[in-house]
């Protein structure tokens, strides 16, 4: 039995939070590994009715279980989020981008994951005044780059990819910081030589997304970078409510949607709950690895057949071209799963 903590979070958060209860019932019910959810308050909402946008009881909570899904949070994201990250050491952020049929991709061959580092870079919240200059510490450390060069290497070793890692930065005007995270990269691919290695300005990763995504395995970047390049990866692949993604420790892992939430269509039904089953398939591929338990790993696979099945077929929300409710798109994955 897996313990998981489930944050519910705010706008489409649940929404999307009632869609995977109800995907893990059914792994419960059909398949071969038993889950037990509880759920977890964090967000705008918990800190209007705590005062605390990550109550402790939460963290309590979190620390207690296997592992822990995160619906989207609204305004004090960066006092969840980004503060569990720091607090759990979850230092890698795996965002995946990948064509699937009947999906509005740019191109039928995209397949690449962004390794985004997660712990420093200017998301520490190192910012202040000085005069009428507001001034933010952007802070790029060698052990940090090393560790999530090497997370990115391991990667692209065990994907059935191109075998190609792509270090993106800016160090051609961030000498100290984007430098050092660039050299540590370069040093840590020389320890995995069957893997190739090159390096990419950030702006012309942006435009290459766009331009040439099927040249892209894993490309390892810094964590503002990867937060927008990944954002974009997604929509190259048909959206953000299609987009999950995992925030990997050494201990434990987080997975949510790469999205926010939504406010503008919360409570509305349209929202394509997409992104956060697909990052509870993450989750069980995390546990498989974490426990050596294949199980896991069959469950992972038959979550995300189901919800690529029914897009092949034409089963689809409204962001990606169908007329699908939040609960009737759960519906039909739930129906695929046996
Ligand atoms: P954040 O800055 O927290 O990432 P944001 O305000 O930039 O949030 P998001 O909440 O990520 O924006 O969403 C951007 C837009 O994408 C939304 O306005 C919504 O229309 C669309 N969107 C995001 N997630 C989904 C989803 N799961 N299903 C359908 N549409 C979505």
């Amino acid at each position: 039995m897996y313990k998981i903590s489930l944050i519910t979070g705010d706008g489409i958060g649940p929404e999307l939070s009632e869609s995977v209860i109800q995907v893990l019932n059914a792994v419960n019910d059909k398949l071969g590994v038993k889950v037990q959810v509880t759920k977890l308050e964090a967000g705008d909402a918990a800190l209007k009715k705590t005062g605390k946008a990550l109550p402790d009881e939460t963290l309590d909570e979190i620390k207690k279980s296997d592992a822990c899904l995160k619906a989207p949070v609204g305004e004090s994201a960066a006092d969840v989020i980004v503060v569990l990250r720091r607090l759990l050491d979850l230092y890698a952020n795996i965002r995946p981008a990948k064509s699937y049929p009947n999906m509005p991709a740019l191109k039928e061959n995209i397949d690449m994951v962004i390794v985004r580092e997660n712990t420093e870079d200017l998301y520490t919240g190192m910012e202040f005044d000085l005069g009428e200059t507001s001034v933010a510490l952007r802070t790029i450390s060698k052990s940090a780059s090393e560790r999530i060069a090497k997370y990115a290497f391991m990667t692209a070793e065990q994907r059935n990819g191109k075998k190609k890692v792509t270090c993106v930065h800016k160090s051609n005007v961030m000498k100290k910081t984007d430098g050092l995270f660039s050299r540590s990269c370069q040093e840590i691919a020389k320890n995995y030589p069957k893997i190739s290695f090159d390096q990419m300005y950030v702006d012309a990763c942006a435009m290459n997304l766009i331009r040439q995504p099927e040249y892209f395995d894993v490309i390892v970047t810094t964590n503002l970078f990867g937060d927008i390049l990944s954002d974009e990866a997604s929509q190259v692949v048909g959206g953000l409510g299609m987009a999950p993604a995992a925030n990997i420790g050494d201990k434990f892992a987080l997975f949510e949607p790469v999205h926010g939430a939504a406010f503008d269509i919360a409570g509305k039904q349209v929202a394509n709950p997409s992104s956060f089953i697909l990052s509870t398939k993450m989750m069980f591929e995390w546990l498989g690895m974490k426990n050596n338990d294949k199980s896991c790993y069959d469950v992972a696979k038959k979550i995300e057949d189901a919800v690529y099945g029914i897009v092949r077929e034409g089963i689809k929300t409204k962001d990606i071209g169908g007329n699908k409710s939040t609960s009737e798109f759960t519906q039909s994955v739930i129906s695929r799963i046996t």
